[in-house]
C-alpha cells in the first residue's frame, strides 16, 4: 500500500472531530486556517464559531468596522493575521464577486495568504494537489524521508511532498498529514508503535525519529524594558491607538521604553512628556510577554494627573473593555478598577 494510501484508510476511521471538518466553503476554510496559524486548534474552536456567528460570509467581514474584526480576534494574538484577513475580505467581497481564487497562485495574491494556506485552502476547497506544508507537515515528511537537510522553511520540502500527496484526495491528504502530526508523529514523543505509516518512514527505520527534523540553532529573543502606566484623569483612564506595526490597530496604556527606579523619576519623565501635575498613586506587578522573536518586561504603575499631552483619549471602565487591547497588555487592563 501506497503512503498516502496508508495515510488516508487511518484518516478515515480516526480523524479528530472540528467545527471546519468537512467543510468546502473557501470562506470557512480560510478562515479556519489563518486561525490556526500560530494558535492552538482547542483555541480556535471558540474563535470559529464566534467570527461565523458575527460574520457568516465574506461580504459581512468586509463591511464590519476594523475594531470590530479586532475586537473579535482580541486573545488570538498576531493582529496583523485579522488585519490581513478584513483586508482580503475586502477585495474578495469588492473586486471579485465575493468567489474566492480557485487556484493556489491565485489565493496567494489575497493579503495574509501565504503559501501554506493557499495550498490548504485550494486544495479542501477545490482539490487541487497542493501540500500544505507547515511546521507540522514538514516535521512528519522530513522523518518519513530522513530529511538530512536543515529545514528553513517548511517549502524546502516541496519536490518530495508534490512526490508523495494524493492526487485523487488532496485536501483529505494535506488534512490526515495535520492530524497524523496532531495525534501520532508529535514533536517530542512519536507514537511510532501505533503509526499507519511507520512502513514507509526511514527515520522510523534507523530508530532516529527524534533526530529530525534537523533545526537551525535558536534565535535569541530581544529583550525590551517597558513601562506601563494606567493614568487616570478624573474618572477616566487614558489609552491611545497603535500605530503601524507589531500589534498596531490595538488600544494600549500609556507606555515609556525602560523601567524606572523611583516614583519621583517616573514623575519627572512624565512631566517632561506633558503629563500635568502628576501624582504617582501606586506600583503595580511586573509582567512579562513573550512574542515570536521578542519579550516585553514590564514594569506597571497606577499614575493620576490633570491633563495629558495629545494623542491619548480618556475613556470610563465600560470603554475601556469595550476597546480591542493586546493579550500582553491583560494584566493591567485586568487591574483598572
Ligand atoms: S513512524 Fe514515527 S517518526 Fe515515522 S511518521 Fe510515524 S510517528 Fe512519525
Amino acid at each position: 500500500m501506497s503512503f498516502s494510501s496508508a495515510l488516508l484508510d487511518w484518516y478515515d476511521a480516526n480523524k479528530r472531530e472540528l467545527p471546519w471538518r468537512g467543510e468546502h466553503d473557501p470562506y470557512r476554510i480560510w478562515l479556519s486556517e489563518i486561525m490556526l496559524q500560530q494558535t492552538q486548534t482547542e483555541t480556535v474552536k471558540g474563535y470559529y464559531r464566534r467570527f461565523l456567528e458575527r460574520f457568516p460570509n465574506v461580504e459581512a467581514l468586509a463591511d464590519a468596522p476594523e475594531e470590530t474584526v479586532l475586537k473579535l480576534w482580541e486573545g488570538l494574538g498576531y493582529y496583523s493575521r485579522a488585519r490581513n484577513l478584513h483586508a482580503a475580505a475586502k477585495v474578495v467581497a469588492h473586486e471579485m464577486n465575493s468567489i474566492f481564487p480557485k487556484d493556489a497562485a491565485g489565493l496567494r495574491k489575497l493579503p495574509g495568504i501565504g503559501p501554506y494556506a493557499a495550498n490548504a485552502i485550494a486544495s479542501i476547497a477545490y482539490n487541487v494537489p497542493v501540500p500544505a506544508l507547515d511546521g507540522n507537515q514538514a516535521r512528519v515528511l522530513s522523518r518519513v524521508l530522513a530529511w538530512e537537510p536543515e529545514i528553513k522553511t517548511p517549502f524546502d520540502l516541496l519536490t518530495p511532498a508534490l512526490g508523495l500527496i494524493s492526487k485523487e484526495r488532496p485536501g483529505d491528504y494535506n488534512q490526515a498529514l495535520m492530524d497524523l502530526g496532531a495525534m501520532i508523529c508529535l514533536p517530542k514523543s512519536p507514537k511510532c508503535d501505533v503509526c499507519p505509516v511507520s512502513t514507509h518512514c526511514k527515520a522510523y527505520a534507523g530508530d532516529a525519529a527524534l533526530d529530525y527534523p534537523r533545526k537551525p540553532a535558536p534565535i535569541a529573543k530581544k529583550e525590551q524594558d517597558w513601562t506601563i502606566l494606567l493614568i487616570n484623569v478624573g474618572d477616566a483612564m487614558l489609552v491611545r491607538r497603535r500605530p503601524k506595526g507589531l500589534l498596531g490597530g490595538l488600544y494600549e496604556f500609556c507606555a515609556i521604553e525602560g523601567h524606572f527606579s523611583d516614583a519621583s523619576s517616573l514623575a519627572n519623565a512624565l512631566e517632561e512628556r506633558g503629563f500635568q501635575n502628576v501624582r504617582i498613586i501606586e506600583r503595580l506587578p511586573d509582567a512579562k510577554h513573550v512574542f515570536t522573536h521578542l519579550v516585553w518586561k514590564m514594569q506597571g504603575w497606577r499614575v493620576a494627573c490633570n491633563a495629558a499631552p495629545e494623542g491619548y483619549a480618556p475613556v470610563n471602565s465600560e470603554a475601556l473593555e469595550a476597546l480591542p487591547f493586546p493579550s500582553a497588555l491583560r494584566i493591567y487592563r485586568n487591574s483598572v478598577k
